[in-house]
């Protein structure tokens, strides 16, 4: 039988009741835009993360791109981010005029590493990329620093406590992009809490998913949690047809707020069956060699969006793998410095060492809630017998 990479169906079949009867109920009310469903998720939502406010959206790149709009960055700013991430992170700046700002991750747990923020936004200020590498429009036009986007990468939350510190001495608001870190937890705050606002996507694959696109934006700040709420609807006023700002179409759907209601009490249990399981891949794989496994900093829990391995010989370990009919994903293939759409930076290869030595090495095996144990170690075998 295959193995599947991420599996939705055992979890469908888990809960399939209270998930045809809660969209069983939006097919009976009709109300698909906006329906009651949303603003009981929204509520259900805030209160799972631990802040003031969660405005649901379209998608986990609408969440990132809605922050952005509502605190007016555009042409002239830097906007500070990691290159070893999807390209949504880094295409929300570009999207709105600003500039990306690439900050090298810590090679051990893969999220931006807060001491090369503050060497990076020192060289945008100095205008000096012998401080740090810069991109071209940086030396062009002297750029204002606004905000940083660190990532939860793979499921671990970023840095937070180093990133608050340099973003506060460098004027920096920060929008986490917790796509991936939905459920993680840093020093007892729950990841999507970690920034001044905190985005997540429910995209099915994530650690939370619905059956579409979807989204939220996690904030304590009452302003920005009415800007947004304004945003995602053409930047209406007080009234429907009343447009005070240029806003988006970026609601979340009823039927999507539906499922994510009917998964969210799940969830926890979930977040604890996917630590099982990183738990059991540890200890079968520690002590393989070239393999490094994991690092999952003091305090922090990961959410496990993905398992990530490294190798100096990953190729080889994937292909043997696949021969025995076992998955596995290179996240991310080419750092976003790199990437055909962000060529107009004018970045070498070589400015950030860090990210492109993951891309080289790393591999991500099937990691779900219901990896039953005996196909974990059908994998952890398979994957002994490639590095041996
Ligand atoms: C998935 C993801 C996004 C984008 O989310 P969508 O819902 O697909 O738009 C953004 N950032 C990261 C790190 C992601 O993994």
């Amino acid at each position: 039988m295959n193995i599947p990479f991420i599996d939705l169906k055992t979890q469908f079949t888990r809960l399939e009741p209270e998930i045809r009867k809660r969209l069983d109920a939006v097919l009976e009310h009709g109300r698909f835009i906006m329906g009651p469903e949303v603003a009981e998720l929204e509520k259900a939502l805030a209160a799972f993360v631990g802040t003031k406010h969660a405005v649901s959206c379209a998608s986990g790149t609408e969440a990132l791109l809605m922050p952005l709009m509502a605190w007016g960055i555009g042409p002239g700013d830097a906007v500070f981010t990691t290159p070893f991430t999807f390209i949504a992170t880094a295409e929300v700046i570009a999207l709105l005029g600003a500039t990306p700002v690439f900050v090298d991750i810590d090679p051990a747990t893969y999220n931006l590493d807060p001491a090369k923020l503050a060497l990076a936004a020192a060289a945008v200020k100095a205008q000096d990329p012998t401080i740090y590498p810069l991109p071209q429009a940086a030396l062009d036009n002297k750029l204002t620093p606004r905000a940083v986007i660190p990532v939860d990468l793979f499921g671990l939350p970023c840095d937070a406590d180093a990133l608050a510190t340099i973003a506060a001495e460098n004027d920096l608001l920060i929008l986490e992009d917790a796509a991936q870190g939905f459920g993680g937890v840093y020093k007892g705050r729950k990841a999507g809490s970690l920034g001044t606002a905190g985005a997540t996507s429910f995209f099915p694959a994530k650690p939370l998913g619905c059956f579409g696109d979807g989204g939220a934006v996690f904030t304590d700040d009452d302003t920005l949690a009415g800007l947004l709420e304004s945003i995602r609807v053409h930047g209406k006023g007080s009234a429907k047809y009343d447009n005070v700002r240029v806003g988006l179409n970026a609601r979340l759907d009823t039927m999507q707020a539906a499922v994510l209601l009917a998964k969210l009490p799940a969830f926890p249990a979930e977040l604890d069956a996917r630590d099982a399981v990183a738990a059991r891949y540890a200890e079968n794989l520690s002590g393989l060699p070239d393999l490094t496994l994991p690092t999952i900093p003091n305090g922090c829990r990961s959410a496990w969006a993905q398992y990530t391995l490294a190798s100096p010989r990953r190729d080889a370990i994937i292909a043997a793998l696949r021969e025995e009919g076992i998955p596995s994903m290179i996240y991310y293939p080419k750092s976003l410095h790199e990437q055909t759409a962000f060529v107009g930076l004018g970045y070498a290869p070589q400015d950030f060492p860090a990210s492109p030595a993951a891309s080289a090495n790393v591999f991500s095996l099937p990691m779900h809630p219901y990896l039953d144990a005996a196909t974990q170690d059908r994998i952890c075998a398979a994957l002994a017998k490639a590095v041996r």
